[in-house]
């Protein structure tokens, strides 16, 4: 078992690793589901849906080099941001 392992933003899948990392409540406090692009101000505030969701990692992880190409990205996406947990829920 990998014991390095980080809690993940539960909207776009990115791991938290440091504490500006996690979103934000909107009192302030950390919430420690989401990260800070995806929850600046509190999950009640959060929106947009999966298919931009989709888009924009697809996009961003591109230029990352996590995929080789973004038709890759979002085939990749697809399948694995409905698993989080803000996307499971019907
Ligand atoms: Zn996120």
């Amino acid at each position: 078992m990998n014991t390095e392992t980080f809690p993940i933003c539960q909207s776009c899948g990115m791991p938290m690793r440091q504490d500006d990392q996690f979103g934000k409540n909107s009192d302030g406090t950390k919430n420690g589901d989401y990260c800070i692009y995806c929850c600046p101000n509190g999950p009640e505030h959060m929106e947009g849906t999966l298919e931009e969701m989709i888009a924009v990692c697809a996009k961003i992880e591109t230029q990352m080099g996590l995929h080789p190409d973004e038709e890759t990205a979002r085939t990749r996406l697809a399948q694995y941001l409905p698993t989080l947990a803000r996307w499971k829920k019907a």
